[in-house]
This record gives C-alpha cells, sequence and structure tokens, in this order.
C-alpha cells in the first residue's frame, strides 16, 4: 500500500481526504503544507493534516496529489496545533478552520514567499559586453553594461534606471545574452538592537510588572495586567517586547480595532526599528498576503493585529499580548467558525511556552475568575503614570431635572464652565443616527423595519430611516404613510446631540465620532486630529470614543444614557455596562488636570452604578462575580449555544426543538435550556432562536456536544435550517 495523505478541505464536512502521493518527481509535502488536490469535478487547495499507511477508501478510487504548494508548512507545528485543538474545541470542521486561519490569497494557491523576478547576464552576454556589444542598440547596451556592473538587477530595480526596458531585455535574452530567474525575495534583516529610541524611566509597579513576565520568557505564564487607562500599561507592553526581541523572538500583539488606535501603532513605530507586520479586516487581499508574508518569513519581528491575526504566523514567538482584553470584538461571532482570540491567544502562549500578557482597565470578569482561581498571575498598575489624577464620577438624576434635547441642566453647565476653562469635553452616547423613533403625533404610527422586530433610526442630516439591524435603508418620508399628519423623531442619537450642543454652545466647534462618520479607514484619525489639535473642543460620540485614543485636555466627560443595559436580560449586560462606564470616564484628565465624569440616570439608586461609583471596577466585579457565582453562570459553569433562524418563527423553533429531542437523556451535570425564540426575534427576514446546553463541567459538556452534533447534523430538518454552535457565546438572545 502507498503512503496516504490526509487533507483537510474547505469545507462544512466533518471529516478528512486521503490522497495519493503526488507523480513521481514531485518531492512530497510535509504535514502543514498546502496542496492542489482533485475534488469531484473541482480542484480545490487543502493543507496536509498527516500521513497514514491506510485508507477507508477503495484503492481504484484513490486519486494523487496535483501540486505541493509549499516546500516549508504554511501551517507549522505550533499553529496546527492550535488550529486542531481550536477545531476541537469549538466543534468546528477542521479544514474550514485551517482554511479560516490563512489569508484568502494563500487559499486560492497563492506562493507564501514574495518572489521576484531577477536578470543577469550569461557567459555570452558577459564576452559581448566586454566587447561593447551591442553597438547598435543603445538601451541594449546601457541594459547590458548595468547587469555587467550589479551582477544583477530585479525588475523594480530596472523599471526605476531605465523606464520601458522590458523590450530591450527580450531582445538580448533571444540572444541569448541575459537571462531571467523567479528567486525568492531576500528582505535585509535589521540588527537584533532594535530600539529607535529610549522610553521614560519607569515607575515602581510598572517594574515589577515588567519583571514579573520577563522572568518568565521560557516558560508559560498568564498576566493580567491591571490599570485604567493612562496608568502605562502599553509602556510596560514596550519593555518586555524590547526585552523579547533582543533575545532574537518575535512578538504578536492584539487589539480590538487598529483603526481607532493609530497612536497605538505610532508608538510601536517610533520605538522599535524592527519591522513591523500589521494585520486588520481594512486590508486589500494583496496587502494581507503580503503583510502575512512578512510574519511567515520571519522578516517582520512583531506581528499588530486584530483578532484573527492570533492565527498569524510567529517563528520563534516570545510574547503574546493582548490588549484591552475585554473587548468583545475578540469574539468572532458571525459566520461559520466561532471563537475568542483571547482565549486561543492563551491556548497559543501556552502551547509555545511563551507569557501571554492580557491588559485591561476593566479585565472581563472571567479573567479576574482566572486570576482569583491563581490560574492567571494578577499585575496591577495604580495609579496615571503622568501627573494625572483619577477623574471624579457623579450620577445626575433625571428624573429630578429639566433636559433638553437628552441634557440636563446640570450637563449643560458642566460643559459650559469646562469649556470656560479652556478644557474640552466628550459626550457619550450608546446611539448613532438623529433619533431612534419616528412617530405620528395624530395616530401614533411609528417607522418599523419590515423585516425585523425593530424601529427604523432617523438620519437626518443624509434624509434616510435605517435599520441598524438589517441595513434596511429608505427615504425618510414628509407625512405619515398611515394618516397623513406631521411625524416628528422621537428620542435622542449622537447627530440631534451634536445639533444640540450646536445651539448651546456656538461658540465651540464640534465633533462627532461614530460608524456614520467613519466609513473609510483613516476617517476616524481625521476626527481625533480635530480633538488633539485643540480645534474642536467638544467630541460627542458611541462606544468608539471609548477606545484606545489619547486626548489630553479632555476635561469632562458626559455619559448621556446609562439605562440601557442596567435590566437587560443578558447575565452580561452590567458587566459591559460598567466596562463601557469606566471606559469612557477614562478619556477624563489624562493630561494634567482633573477630569470630572457626569453620568445622567434615571435610575440614581440601582446597585450596579452605586456600586461602580462607591468601590470602582473591583469592587463592581467582586459583587458581580459573587452573583453570577450564585446563579451558576459563566464562568461557574459552561454555555454552549444552538442557534438557527428560518423562514417561520415555527420553522426555526422546530429544528432546535428536534435536536434537543436527539438528547432525551443528557447526561448528568448537562442541562439543555430552550429552544426559546431570541428577544429580537425578527431579523433581516429570518426568525432567530436559540437553545442553551449548560454544565459545571467543561469536560462533561464537551464530552456532550462529541456525541450529540454528529447526530443534530443528520437531522433530515438541519439541512434546510441555518444554524451554528457558539462555544462560550458572550452574546445570549
Ligand atoms: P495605558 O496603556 O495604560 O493607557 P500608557 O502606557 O499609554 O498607558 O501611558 C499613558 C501615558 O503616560 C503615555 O503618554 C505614556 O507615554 C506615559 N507614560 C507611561 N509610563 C510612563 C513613565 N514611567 N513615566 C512617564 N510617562 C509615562
Ligand atoms: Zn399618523
Ligand atoms: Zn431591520
Amino acid at each position: 500500500m502507498p503512503q496516504i495523505f490526509r487533507v483537510a478541505l474547505d469545507t462544512p464536512l466533518r471529516r478528512l481526504f486521503d490522497y495519493l502521493p503526488p507523480r513521481s518527481g514531485t518531492v512530497p509535502p510535509a504535514v502543514g503544507a498546502r496542496v492542489r488536490v482533485p475534488f469531484g469535478r473541482q480542484r480545490l487547495v487543502g493543507v496536509i493534516t498527516g500521513l497514514a499507511d491506510h485508507s477507508d477508501v477503495p484503492a481504484a478510487r484513490l486519486r494523487p496529489i496535483l501540486e505541493v504548494l509549499d516546500a516549508t508548512p504554511v501551517l507549522d507545528g505550533g499553529l496546527g496545533k492550535l488550529l486542531h485543538w481550536a477545531a476541537e474545541y469549538y466543534h468546528h470542521p477542521l479544514g474550514e478552520v485551517l482554511a479560516g486561519a490563512l489569508p484568502r490569497a494563500l487559499r486560492l494557491g497563492a506562493s507564501s514567499v514574495a518572489r521576484e523576478e531577477r536578470w543577469l547576464l550569461t557567459e555570452a552576454g558577459t564576452v559581448g559586453a566586454t566587447a561593447g556589444e551591442p553597438r547598435r542598440a543603445p538601451k541594449q547596451r546601457a541594459l547590458v553594461e548595468f547587469l555587467r556592473e550589479h551582477g544583477a538587477a530585479d525588475a523594480t530595480t530596472l523599471a526605476a534606471r531605465f523606464g520601458a526596458w522590458r523590450d530591450a531585455a527580450r531582445a538580448l535574452s533571444a540572444r541569448g545574452w541575459i537571462a531571467s530567474a523567479e528567486v525568492e525575495l531576500e528582505r535585509a534583516r535589521p540588527a537584533l538592537t532594535t530600539v529607535r529610541s529610549e522610553g521614560p524611566e519607569l515607575l515602581p509597579e510598572q517594574s515589577s510588572a515588567v519583571a514579573a513576565i520577563t522572568a518568565s520568557l521560557d516558560r508559560f505564564g498568564a498576566f493580567v495586567l491591571h490599570g485604567i487607562t493612562g496608568s502605562g500599561k502599553t509602556e510596560v507592553y514596550l519593555r518586555v517586547i524590547e526585552q523579547v526581541l533582543l533575545a532574537g523572538r518575535r512578538a504578536l500583539v492584539l487589539v480590538p480595532e487598529i483603526g481607532l488606535t493609530p497612536q497605538l501603532l505610532e508608538r510601536f513605530r517610533q520605538r522599535f526599528a524592527a519591522p513591523l507586520a500589521v494585520l486588520h479586516s481594512g486590508l486589500t487581499d494583496q496587502e494581507r498576503l503580503s503583510a502575512w508574508r512578512d510574519a511567515f518569513s520571519g522578516y517582520a519581528r512583531i506581528v499588530l493585529g486584530t483578532r484573527s491575526a492570533v492565527f498569524a504566523p510567529l517563528p520563534e514567538p516570545g510574547v503574546i499580548v493582548v490588549d484591552e482584553e475585554h473587548d468583545s470584538s475578540f469574539k468572532q461571532h458571525e459566520g461559520g467558525f466561532r471563537y475568542s482570540a483571547r482565549d486561543l491567544a492563551v491556548m497559543r502562549a501556552r502551547g509555545a511556552g511563551v507569557p501571554v500578557v492580557l491588559g485591561s482597565a476593566t479585565p472581563a470578569l472571567e479573567t479576574l475568575h482566572n486570576v482569583q482561581t491563581a490560574r492567571y498571575r494578577l499585575l496591577p498598575l495604580g495609579r496615571r503614570a503622568t501627573q494625572a489624577r483619577p477623574p471624579t464620577l457623579k450620577l445626575i438624576d433625571l428624573r429630578g431635572h429639566a433636559v433638553r434635547g437628552g441634557l440636563s441642566t446640570p450637563a449643560v453647565l458642566a460643559i459650559e464652565r469646562h469649556l470656560a476653562d479652556e478644557g474640552q469635553v466628550l459626550v457619550f452616547l450608546n446611539r448613532r443616527g438623529y433619533a431612534p423613533t419616528l412617530l405620528c403625533t395624530a395616530c401614533g404610527w411609528i417607522a418599523p423595519c419590515h423585516e425585523c422586530d425593530a424601529r427604523l433610526t432617523v438620519h437626518l442630516a443624509s434624509g434616510r430611516l435605517r435599520c441598524h439591524h438589517c441595513g434596511a435603508d429608505l427615504p425618510l418620508p414628509p407625512r405619515c404613510p398611515q394618516c397623513g399628519f406631521a411625524v416628528k423623531p422621537v428620542g435622542q442619537g449622537t447627530e440631534r446631540v451634536e445639533e444640540t450642543l450646536g445651539a448651546l454652545f456656538p461658540a465651540a466647534a464640534i465633533a462627532r465620532l461614530d460608524r456614520d462618520v467613519v466609513r473609510r479607514p483613516g476617517d476616524a484619525e481625521g476626527v481625533m486630529r480635530r480633538m488633539s489639535s485643540g480645534e474642536a473642543r467638544i467630541l460627542v460620540g458611541t462606544q468608539m470614543v471609548t477606545k484606545g485614543h489619547d486626548f489630553p485636555n479632555v476635561t469632562l466627560v458626559v455619559v448621556l444614557n446609562a439605562d440601557q443595559g442596567l435590566f437587560s436580560t443578558d447575565f452580561r449586560a452590567p458587566e459591559r455596562l460598567a466596562q463601557t462606564i469606566v471606559q469612557v470616564a477614562g478619556r477624563a484628565g489624562r493630561g494634567s488636570r482633573a477630569g470630572e465624569v457626569l453620568i445622567q440616570t434615571e435610575f440614581p439608586d440601582h446597585p450596579l452604578l452605586t456600586d461602580l461609583l462607591a468601590r470602582g471596577y473591583e469592587g463592581f466585579a467582586r459583587v458581580a462575580l459573587a452573583e453570577r457565582a450564585q446563579a451558576a453562570w459563566p464562568p461557574f459553569s459552561r454555555l454552549a449555544a444552538l442557534r438557527d433562524s428560518a423562514r417561520t418563527a415555527d420553522a426555526a423553533l422546530a429544528f432546535l426543538a428536534q435536536a434537543r429531542g436527539l438528547a432525551r437523556r443528557p447526561p448528568s451535570g448537562v442541562r439543555l435550556l430552550g429552544p426559546v425564540p431570541a428577544a429580537m426575534h425578527k431579523r433581516a427576514g429570518r426568525y432567530h432562536a436559540q437553545l442553551l446546553i449548560e454544565s459545571r463541567e467543561r469536560r462533561a459538556l464537551h464530552a456532550f456536544l462529541d456525541e450529540w452534533l454528529p447526530q443534530v447534523e443528520q437531522l433530515k430538518s438541519a439541512r434546510a435550517a441555518r444554524w451554528s454552535l457558539d462555544v462560550d457565546p458572550i452574546e445570549l438572545y
């Protein structure tokens, strides 16, 4: 029996495919290398996952590998192991997991190494050149001369030197004087001492954090760097990475969103002379391939990227950093393969035997629980690195004050005061658009989305009604379509708050930051520049303003409405609200002046708010974790969610009910909850529902899923349903 190659293909089938070795003359592929194989009538690119000496497929039906695409495996041992683990843990087909870890261009068969075209003189050419030939073709002679002087040259160099050079090269090559070859692009590797500029002298707590992490550079350790915005976390990452680079290793840095943190990228560039590969969702396929190649070849010494960069190649890793580890963007919760990049970063570091640093001003409750149980080590940074004092937080009772356009009188007076003192003001509201509702005051009609259980949001400047859930986009009706009376926008969005502030403070320039303003990469930078230059005095924005950037002159932060989230059915809502408030509050007073934070609410006695104000995020987290323990929610139990959507409400529930029926007697310790319709039942024209699987024991949960899922897949209704499994879901219906 010949050697059999097991190949993972990008299909939803939970199995591998067997192939014979490529035809003789080709070097057989290694595990982790890509191959092109026949699949039915198609040709697909897959990854070798292993070798076997037996196949269950009859020998006559086995077909050989058509082409070996990689001499060096694109998935090295460490990354391969991580991806196998992820496929098992998230119960997702291996072929899709492996394909998802590679840039699109590589999935289509592009070379894993950058190549260039190099031209050189042949022997005949050298003889001719010495004789001053060819005399009658000056361009050809110049080309020959140039190659004699420089030995060889790549296409880019020749184009720069000669402009249109290809005709001359073709003529010379036809005479046999010059020849070309495709060779691997060689990039000069910078020296290992890569520090461009020195950082500031570290504060004692920063020093101990750096010392603790660097003492563990040769083994796995998970460190939680917990400090408010401005406490010097980034400086700690930079120092640790400096040590890693000096040791000849490489660093992987994961961030929530690169467009919003140009300052962070800039700090890495200023600090290190080492090449950086940057990976994020805004890249073209070609840019992504090129950044991936820089990481793969080892040219890049630091790889910085968003969620999927956790799968970037990183030869000789030295440390993995996850900045803002609590951020929900690290969780992929759409599409096929749903994973947590933060959790995978920890697994990757464990496999590689290197430290992982999880930094945040508001660590996730899961992360704090791992600290309490001594799996992770806490490194606190207590105060701000610069002189700035921590901001003071105050609640404004919306029931006791006049409110105009969402702004209470105390908030308006505070804004006036801070502007008069030359401060800048940040106004936070988690809702974009002009108003969340369009209402007819005569008959009570409210503009609905016909595809969702939701209202349409008024976008006044563009004259549109938009659904923020399905993307529906309609013209703003001038009158009520039901009774013909006038309609009016009700409630506040960032666009309207900007208008209200403009009327209240006509002398102050106002900037706005939300998804409507930021449409292309670079847009956010423009807004932030207006703020940091001091041209704009007030910034109105959504969640986007809570991330990463530094406005040293902001002295007042106003949270317009803290109440969304206080009464949500999702057990994670309080955590998210507390994180948002603390993160946005952290934008105040980062310069030399103390900041003030005002939080408007109709529920000033709500324990979440009072705890948070009295005891800070740590106090809130302690209470919240105790509540989770009592209710047996994660991290005190494990969850998986089987979800689906269908054209009718019945069909959505029917598939999940059948799936549940397959587990009439689940093993002890495993509970099935539901199925239930989603809180937003209808979305984008489909009905959504969910079945939760819960267990105190991770192992019991996964053993159950291993047995149950293949049966679920065999259900007839599974073929028609759009369903997915989400392990460790962070968004619950
Ligand atoms: P974080 O990442 O926690 O928000 P940073 O590392 O960005 O904090 O630090 C906040 C500011 O303080 C930055 O401008 C940084 O340059 C400065 N900084 C950090 N550490 C020190 C230090 N030890 N001495 C002086 N300035 C520092
Ligand atoms: Zn009406
Ligand atoms: Zn909709």
